[in-house]
């Protein structure tokens, strides 16, 4: 046996469990016998990964009391854990979130933080204030549609690939062992129990105790041929659990000058429309437009799955870079320059997403495959959770119960859908990029 246990990606939910584990197991005298292999298509940070961006959003406002406690307890992790900490990674610029005329998230949202035990420092703005504080910088933002707005001072950004390189450092100073090699498909055990490892492009096998796919947003296409193999029903396959979705972001390099002016910002959060992040410190200012969509292919056998395409992420269609600059218009039409300013770099960044916005924190629920483990998926909120979701998976892959609440969240879901409401609906895809193409 290789390893222990092989972490497949190291996206978020890989190196955080990576961490977490070798935290549990680090040997004093031989790091290097802890037994915990990452195995990633690229070096740390990973240039593919959804966790690998040039800044994320950390708040806690959330509808439900469960991520909102999980991401006050990442929140005093961001702020306190020395590593972060030294390479000033968190910054509390605070937010305000622009909510939808009829849509009730922001109320649902605001009365959590009332419920709980905690202060709510969420307070109140008016249009003429959005328009007005900052500097005047949204003094030109087209403000139909809009029902209510709120700051919260709480919330903030980090430096997502600094963070998620300087946590990968940490874990292998622990012991952990990181291995650059794409897997093309995972191995089934000699005797049709268990999975042996994985094997990548050069043929080259992975062999583990437990293998966790953290693969994201390229989990379904690498169990498509395993699935195959055991000649799963598509009601059993990964697809019904999380499926890949995709959204559109747009970076402008500013000038000194400018990253002062725009540096003044919170993050602001545009319904389900969007978010607009602070400039980061090389100037450079994002803009997500956050109407989702999947790339259906169907594979080999005939199954329809969501997959990121093989191609580069600045491969942006047309009609894709139209709507995001109809957005960045209507939002800080400055910038644009009347038009003759170009958006300096597009990307498409994709993430696995869960019909109920829950993450997937569980054992293959298939008796072949008892000691496969998958921890993906959410709905493009997942990132917060970088300094301590991997405490979760790792009670996972030790058969530790995680609680009542939590295990029933991350479990492997019923394929009827639930009634209840996930805490990020309006990021759900309903469109595909061959409809955008
Ligand atoms: C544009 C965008 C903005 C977002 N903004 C926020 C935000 O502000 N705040 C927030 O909390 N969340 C945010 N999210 C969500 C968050 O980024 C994701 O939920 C999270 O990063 C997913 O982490 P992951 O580990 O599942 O996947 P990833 O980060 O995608 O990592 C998966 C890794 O697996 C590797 N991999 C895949 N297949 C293989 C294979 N076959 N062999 C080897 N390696 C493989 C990949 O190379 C990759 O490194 C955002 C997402 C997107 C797309």
């Amino acid at each position: 046996m290789d390893t222990d246990i092989l972490i497949v990606g190291a996206g978020i939910f890989g190196v955080s469990t990576a961490y977490h584990l070798a935290q549990r197991h680090h040997h004093h005298d031989d790091p290097s016998s802890i037994g915990i292999t990452i195995l990633d298509r690229g070096p740390a940070p990973s240039p593919l990964a959804a966790s690998t961006d040039i800044n994320k959003i950390v708040r806690a406002d959330y509808s439900k009391p469960l991520y909102m406690d999980l991401a006050y307890e990442a929140m005093d992790a961001w702020a306190n854990l020395p590593f972060f900490k030294d390479a000033d990674v968190y910054h509390r610029t605070g937010w305000v979130m622009m909510d939808e005329k009829g849509s009730d998230l922001a109320e649902r949202i605001r009365r959590n933080f009332r419920d709980s035990a905690r202060e709510d420092v969420t307070f109140d703005l008016t249009e003429e204030e959005v328009r007005g504080s900052w500097g005047g910088v949204l003094g030109q933002m087209d403000c139909n549609g809009w029902g209510s707005y709120y700051a919260n001072p709480s919330a903030g950004w980090v430096d997502a690939a600094s963070a998620v390189e300087i946590m990968v450092n940490e874990a292998i100073k622990l012991g952990v062992r990181y291995e650059v090699g794409e897997a093309s498909r995972i191995v089934l055990g000699k005797e049709g129990v268990g999975v042996e490892g994985v094997e990548t492009g050069d043929g080259k096998v992975y062999r583990a105790k437990k293998v966790l796919l953290a693969t994201g947003a390229w989990t379904s296409r690498l169990m498509s041929s395993l699935e195959d193999e055991l000649d799963m029903p598509d009601e059993e396959r990964i697809e019904t659990q999380i499926t890949a979705a995709g959204v559109c972001v747009a970076h402008f390099q500013l000038s000194p000058e400018e990253a002062e002016v725009y540096g003044r910002l919170p993050v602001l959060v545009c319904g389900a429309k969007g978010e607009i992040l602070p400039p980061t410190r090389t100037g450079i200012f994002k803009f997500t437009n956050a109407t989702s969509f999947t790339n259906t292919i169907t594979t080999e056998t005939g199954h329809q799955i969501s997959a990121p395409p093989d191609r580069d992420q600045s491969i942006i269609p047309q009609k894709l870079r139209d709507e995001s600059l109809q957005l960045i218009r209507k939002r800080i039409p400055q910038v644009l320059d009347g038009g003759k300013r170009p958006v300096d770099h597009f990307r498409l960044c994709w993430d696995s997403i869960s019909r109920d916005q829950n993450q997937l924190i569980t054992r293959h629920p298939d008796a072949r495959l008892a000691n496969l483990f998958l921890a993906a998926g959410g709905s493009f909120h997942s990132w917060k959770f970088l300094p301590t979701i991997g405490k979760y998976v790792a009670n996972v892959l030790e058969g530790v119960s995680n609680g009542a609440e939590k295990d029933q969240a991350w479990r492997w879901k019923p394929v009827q859908p639930s009634a209840e409401r996930g805490v990020h609906e309006k990021v759900i895809p309903k469109r595909d990029l061959n409809e955008l193409e």
